[in-house]
C-alpha cells in the first residue's frame, strides 16, 4: 500500500515500524461547538483507513485528543454562561453522537488535555533542561531561535522561510501576540493563568498547558515515541504539527517522530472553507435529518482526502443513488450473502493501495453493484457488500 506522505511530499510504500502493529494519531476536536462536515471528513477518512488497515490484517492502535481547555472554550463559555468544563463535557458528548450517528468507530483512545497534565509538565521539563524552552512570568515559551531543526514540515509545504511561516502563523490567529516572547515565531508551552480562568499546578506556577504540547504528550504517553500515521486537517500542518515535531524529537531524541504525515483537504461552501468563525457550516446534526449515514459517508468519501473540495446538494443526491443500490443489492443476497468475486476485490484494494483512493474504490462498487442487480449475480453482490462495509457503509 502506497500513502502519500507530507512530510516527503511522495506518494511512499506503507510499513509500519513494528510487525503489524500500526500506531495511528488523529489530533481531535475543541469541544466548544457543533460537529460539521468539515470535521466529519477528516474522522470518517480516519476511520475508514483504520477499518481498511484492519481489513490487511493489521492491528490499528487509534489514539485521538480532545482539547478541553483552551481559549476558544473559555470565550464560549463566558459567552454562553456555562461553566468551561461543563461546557466541553456537553459538546464532547454531543460530537461522540454526531460521530456515532456516521458510524465512526470510536478510536482506542480519547485522551483529553485536563486528565493528562502531569505527563505534558514532564515533556516540558525536559525541553527546558535540553536549553529549547525558557520561562517568562509564569509562562514557558519553545525557544525556535535555539532550535535549528525547525520548520521541516513547513517547509514541505512551501513555507520556506521564516517571513512565510510567520505570516501564516499570524493569519491563523492561534498564535497570539505576546510581549513575552523572545521571537514572534516562539510558541506557549505552558500558558500562565490569567485572572479568572481555570489552573493547574506546575513548576512554574498555576497555568495550563498550550494547545501543541499536548499532543505531543499524548502521543509519547498513549503510542510511544514514534508512531505510524499522524492525521489532521491540512491547517494543521503549520504551526501546529510543524510544533509538535520539534517538542517530540528535541524531548525523545528520537527522529522520526512520525513516518506517515496525513492531511485531510479542507470542505469549502460557497468558495469559504467551512468554519465555526465563518458561521457557514453544515452540521452533522442537520444533515442526519434528511439523509441517511452511508449517504453522508459515501458523499464524504466519494472525494479523495488529500483533495480540497466544495458540497454541493448534487453530491449528497447522487450518492443517495448509490445508498439505494446498495440496499437492493441487501435484498437481493439476503442478510447473510454467500459467494465472491475475487477480480471485483483485486480492484477494490488496487484503488484503496493507491494512496486510499476512496472515490475510485466507491465508483468500482457502483458500476459491479448495477451490473450484479442487472444480471441477479448473488456472488458478486456479496462482494460488494463485503467490501462496503469495508468503507463502513451497509452494517
Ligand atoms: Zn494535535
Amino acid at each position: 500500500m502506497k500513502l502519500f506522505n507530507t512530510l516527503s511530499q511522495a506518494k511512499e510504500i506503507f510499513t509500519p515500524l513494528e510487525d503489524n502493529l500500526v500506531r495511528m494519531y488523529v489530533c481531535g476536536v475543541t469541544p466548544y461547538d457543533t460537529t460539521h462536515l468539515g470535521h466529519a471528513f477528516t474522522y470518517v477518512t480516519f476511520d475508514t483507513l483504520k477499518r481498511y488497515l484492519e481489513f490487511k490484517g493489521y492491528t490499528v492502535r487509534y489514539v485521538q485528543n480532545v482539547t478541553d481547555i483552551d481559549d476558544d472554550i473559555l470565550r464560549k463559555s463566558r459567552e454562553v454562561g456555562m461553566a468551561w468544563d461543563e461546557l466541553g463535557r456537553k459538546e464532547t458528548e454531543r460530537y461522540l453522537r454526531d460521530m456515532d450517528m456516521l458510524n465512526v468507530k470510536r478510536p482506542d483512545v480519547y485522551a483529553r488535555a485536563t486528565e493528562e497534565i502531569p505527563g505534558v509538565i514532564e515533556v516540558i521539563k525536559g525541553l527546558i533542561e535540553r536549553g529549547l524552552a525558557y520561562v517568562n512570568e509564569g509562562c514557558v515559551f519553545y525557544s525556535v531561535q535555539k532550535d535549528p531543526d525547525f520548520g521541516e514540515l513547513a517547509r514541505a509545504i512551501g513555507l520556506n522561510n521564516y517571513e512565510s511561516m510567520l505570516n501564516v502563523a499570524n493569519e491563523r490567529g492561534n498564535y497570539p501576540d505576546d510581549q513575552r516572547k523572545k521571537d514572534p515565531l516562539d510558541f506557549v508551552l505552558w500558558q500562565a493563568q490569567a485572572p479568572g480562568e481555570p489552573a493547574w499546578e506546575s513548576p512554574w506556577g498555576p497555568g495550563r498547558p498550550g494547545w501543541h504540547i499536548e499532543c505531543s504528550s499524548m502521543i509519547l504517553h498513549h503510542l510511544g515515541p514514534q508512531i505510524d500515521i499522524h492525521g489532521g486537517g491540512a491547517d494543521l500542518a503549520f504551526p501546529h504539527h510543524t510544533c509538535e515535531i520539534a517538542q517530540s524529537e528535541h524531548y525523545t531524541g528520537k527522529h522520526p517522530f512520525v513516518r506517515f504525515w496525513m492531511h485531510v483537504g479542507m470542505v469549502y461552501q460557497d468558495g469559504e472553507k467551512m468554519s465555526k468563525s465563518l458561521g457557514n457550516l453544515t452540521l452533522i446534526s442537520d444533515l442526519l435529518k434528511e439523509y441517511s449515514a452511508d449517504t453522508i459517508r459515501l458523499t464524504l468519501l466519494s472525494h479523495h482526502y488529500r483533495q480540497p473540495w466544495e458540497c454541493y446538494q448534487a453530491d449528497l443526491r447522487a450518492s443517495e443513488k448509490i445508498d439505494t443500490l446498495f440496499q437492493r443489492l441487501r435484498a437481493l443476497v439476503g442478510k447473510q450473502p454467500e459467494g465472491e468475486n475475487l477480480a471485483l476485490r483485486e480492484q477494490f484494494v488496487a484503488a484503496m493501495d493507491d494512496d486510499f483512493n476512496t472515490p475510485r474504490a466507491i465508483e468500482t462498487l457502483h458500476t459491479a453493484a448495477t451490473d450484479a442487480l442487472a444480471a441477479s449475480d448473488h456472488a458478486t453482490g456479496a462482494e460488494v457488500l463485503r467490501l462496503a462495509t469495508v468503507l463502513g457503509l451497509c452494517v
